[in-house]
C-alpha cells in the first residue's frame, strides 16, 4: 500500500520585496526545531556559521534568508520560560548577519494555565502536558518576564499574552484572564508594546482591554477576527497584525477585516514556524515568507507592494523604535 508522503520541506523563497519589511512576530527558537529543513540549503558557498551545508539551518541562516528577500527586521517572541531566556540571550549575543532582531516576552496564555497548576482537559480534548519549568508558580514566571524585559533594552514587546478559549477550560480561562491583566499592567509600567494572542475569545479580550485600559500601543498578533472587530480595534487605535491565513482561500472574514483596517494600523507577520502563507499550508514557516504574505495583502488591497512595505516598516519603527 502506498501513501503519498506530505511535503514538509521549506517553501521556496518568494520574489524579493521592492522595499524592506518587518516580520512583526516570529518564534525563531521554534523555527530551529523544525525537522527536515533542507529545502533551501542547496547552494554552496560561504554562508554564515558552521553547518551551512549540512545539518539544520541556524538562526543566522534564517535571518540571512529573510534579508535576501527584503525582510530585514524581525520581532522574536519568547513566550514560555525557556524561550524568554533564549530570546534574552539572542538579543544580548553578537550581531548576526541578515535581518536585525528585537524581542518580545511573555508567559503565553496556555503556559499560564500550566504554571498555575491547572490540569484540566482542553475543550478540544487535548490533555495537559506540563514540563519541568511549569513547576515555577505563575506569579514568579511573570515576575521573571518583568525582570528580563526591564533589563534588556532590545525587548520592546510584552507578548504574546491574552486569552485562548480554544485551548482552555473554565479554570484555565480564569487563570488566563488574570495573567493577561498582569501583562497589560506590565506593558504599561515598562512602556512597551502589547502583543495579544486572541483565539476564539474576541469579546473577552476587548472587554479586559477596555476594563483595565489598553497600553498606548496594542497589537492583535495573528489577527483572527472579522470586519466588525477590526472596526472596534480601529476605533481604539489598536494595531492588527495579519499572518499567513489572510491569504487562505477560506479566510474571507480576514480579508474583510483587512479592508476595514486603517492602513497605518496594519502589520504583517509570519508567526513562524506556524501558519505558512498560501499555498504552503502544512509546511514550515520562516521569517522570509512574510514577503509572500505582503504580496498577497498588497494585491488584495490593490496597493503598490513598495508602498505597503514602506507603510508597514514605518509603523514597525513607530511601535518598536529603532532596530
Ligand atoms: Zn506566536
Amino acid at each position: 500500500m502506498s501513501r503519498k508522503r506530505r511535503d514538509r520541506s521549506w517553501p521556496p523563497a518568494p520574489e524579493p520585496l521592492p522595499r524592506p519589511l518587518v516580520d512583526n512576530h516570529s518564534h525563531l527558537d521554534h523555527v530551529l526545531e523544525v525537522a527536515d529543513g533542507f529545502g533551501w540549503r542547496e547552494r554552496s558557498g560561504d554562508g554564515p556559521g558552521d553547518g551551512w551545508l549540512d545539518g539544520e539551518p541556524t538562526v543566522a541562516d534564517h535571518l540571512v534568508r529573510a534579508a535576501e528577500v527584503g525582510v530585514d527586521r524581525v520581532v522574536q517572541i519568547g513566550c514560555d520560560l525557556p524561550s524568554v531566556a533564549w530570546t534574552d540571550a539572542l538579543l544580548r549575543g553578537p550581531a548576526l548577519p541578515g535581518a536585525r532582531v528585537l524581542g518580545g516576552l511573555a508567559i503565553h496564555p496556555n503556559e499560564a494555565v500550566l504554571h498555575a497548576g491547572v490540569r484540566e482537559l482542553a475543550p478540544d480534548g487535548l490533555e495537559p502536558h506540563p514540563r519541568p519549568h511549569h513547576a515555577v508558580p505563575l506569579d514568579e514566571a511573570i515576575a521573571e518576564v518583568a525582570r528580563v524585559a526591564a533589563a534588556n533594552p532590545r525587548v520592546r514587546v510584552i507578548g504574546e499574552t491574552g486569552l485562548d478559549h480554544f485551548r482552555a477550560g473554565e479554570q484555565g480561562r480564569a487563570v488566563q484572564r488574570e495573567a493577561f491583566r498582569a501583562h497589560i499592567a506590565l506593558a504599561k509600567e515598562l512602556d512597551l508594546v502589547l502583543q495579544i494572542h486572541d483565539r476564539d475569545a474576541h469579546d473577552e479580550v476587548v472587554e479586559v482591554l477596555l476594563a483595565d485600559g489598553a497600553p498606548e500601543r496594542t497589537v492583535f498578533h495573528c489577527y483572527s477576527g472579522d470586519g466588525a472587530l477590526a472596526e472596534v480595534c480601529a476605533e481604539h487605535g489598536w494595531y492588527l497584525s495579519f499572518a499567513g491565513p489572510v491569504g487562505y482561500p477560506a479566510s474571507a472574514d480576514l480579508r474583510d477585516a483587512l479592508h476595514r483596517t486603517p492602513p497605518e494600523r496594519i502589520l504583517l507577520e509570519t508567526d513562524a514556524p506556524y501558519l505558512p502563507p498560501h499555498p504552503y499550508r502544512g509546511r514550515p514557516n520562516g521569517p522570509y515568507l512574510v514577503a509572500l504574505t505582503a504580496a498577497q495583502v498588497a494585491a488584495e488591497l490593490g496597493t503598490d507592494l513598495a508602498d505597503l512595505c514602506d507603510l508597514v516598516s514605518r509603523t514597525g519603527e513607530e511601535l518598536y523604535g529603532p532596530w
